[in-house]
């Protein structure tokens, strides 16, 4: 493998590894890094903690600070239960599209990366170009974090980050954040004709459900900040998508648990709103207590990521708009790894082939067009570091 192999020929690689987000991705990792070598390009892995994951990162170029990062995640959503037609992990071409789990989402970024890495390290770029490859983005966004701490005092510090996730090649420049919560009542069990000794779980953990309600209703009817109304719905919202409780009619429950969680627009903290939600928590909960001490109510945090706040000087996101020619102004509702750089110090911008309609979907692809695009951007990105 000594020769320099196309974006296209790196896609084929990539896609052939399953590594939808529970499995391995060393595989594939083995397989960059072995082809980074073959040009004389050192990678750095970072290891999750059972050594069965490793995200990738390499730096070209001269050794200083101030690069680009292009960022991209190894992994993929599952195929269970997906009517697919053509082979997953396979990649397939027909009718000017190419198929295959993460064309789209996002190895089709992860080749085109590679190769400009390859290009950029041949060309003898004068601004440093890197890479970044994580795992775990799929679950979370929660491979993200180690791989930025990783990469610091390894590599010169870089200050951009292009995060190729599909925007069909617009700069993304802001996203919701989030933060999710399990939460379990436990109540006590009484026949409820004696419902004042007992604690229903359902009753109780409705009453937080309302208050979820009136959150949504007090969001919605305040005036937006100057940033909030960049988002559609221009509020933050929360919202309880799972819940489960009770065994009888009769019996008042002893256990309700549902899934709760908040999307933050930016401007506002996430843990800002764990702490409102705790604070009604412990008020529900010292009514049941005064019935029941053994009564109580759970709260697990599963899932946080900080807002991607759009900014006024924001020098990756000039550098996209000089790439792409566009410059309207994008604003997401799906979170990315882009908040995790901001919030680290870096400028970072979400721009990428393919559209995420088609990401997480049976035979997604991406167009050859499409595919094109983004190697034209990164043909440009070379060119633009080598001035
Ligand atoms: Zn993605």
């Amino acid at each position: 493998m000594t020769d320099r192999l196309s974006a296209r020929e790196i896609l084929a690689a990539l896609i052939q590894f399953p590594t939808v987000s529970r499995d391995s991705n060393l595989p594939l990792i083995d397989w960059v890094e072995e082809y980074l070598g073959t040009h004389g390009i050192a990678a750095h892995r970072h290891w999750n903690e059972d050594r069965s994951k490793a995200a990738l990162f390499a730096h070209v170029g001269p050794d200083e600070e101030g690069g680009v990062i292009l960022s991209g995640h190894t992994d993929v959503v599952p195929t269970d239960g997906q009517d697919w037609t053509r082979p997953a992990f396979e990649l397939t071409e027909a009718d000017g599209k190419l198929f295959g789990r993460g064309t789209t989402d996002m190895k089709g970024f992860d080749a085109l990366a590679i190769w400009a890495l390859v290009e950029a390290h041949h060309a003898g770029v004068r601004r440093p170009m890197q890479i970044a490859l994580s795992y775990d983005e799929e679950v979370g966004c929660t491979g993200a974090p180690p791989l930025i701490a990783a990469m610091q005092g390894v590599v010169p510090r870089a200050r951009d980050v292009i995060v190729g996730e599909p925007t069909t090649m617009q700069a993304v420049t802001g996203h919701k954040g989030g933060i999710s919560f399990w939460v379990h009542v436990h109540g006590f069990e009484v026949h409820s004709s004696i419902l004042y000794k007992g604690v229903s779980a359902i009753m109780e953990g409705a009453k937080l459900i309302t208050w979820a309600n009136e959150v949504n209703a007090e969001q919605a009817a305040a005036k937006p900040s100057d940033l909030a109304a960049l988002f559609d719905p221009p509020y933050t919202n929360v919202h309880i998508g799972q819940i489960s409780g009770g065994t009888a009619h009769n019996i008042t429950a002893k256990d309700c648990e549902f899934g709760l969680g908040f999307r933050v627009v930016p401007g506002e903290d996430p843990l800002s709103w764990r702490e409102r939600l705790l604070d009604k928590v412990a008020e529900i909960e010292a009514g049941m207590k005064a019935i029941r001490p053994e009564a109580s109510i759970e709260v697990v945090d599963t899932f946080s990521l900080p807002t991607f706040v759009p900014e006024e000087d924001n020098s990756a996101e000039a550098l996209v708009r000089q790439l792409t020619g566009d410059n309207a102004s994008h604003h997401v509702s799906y979170g990315t790894e882009a908040s995790h750089f901001q919030a680290t110090g870096y400028k970072a911008v979400v721009c990428g082939p393919g559209d995420i309609a088609v990401a997480h979907q049976p035979d997604e692809y991406i167009t050859v067009a499409e595919f094109e695009k983004g190697r034209h951007f990164m043909r440009r990105l070379v060119e633009n570091l080598s001035a």
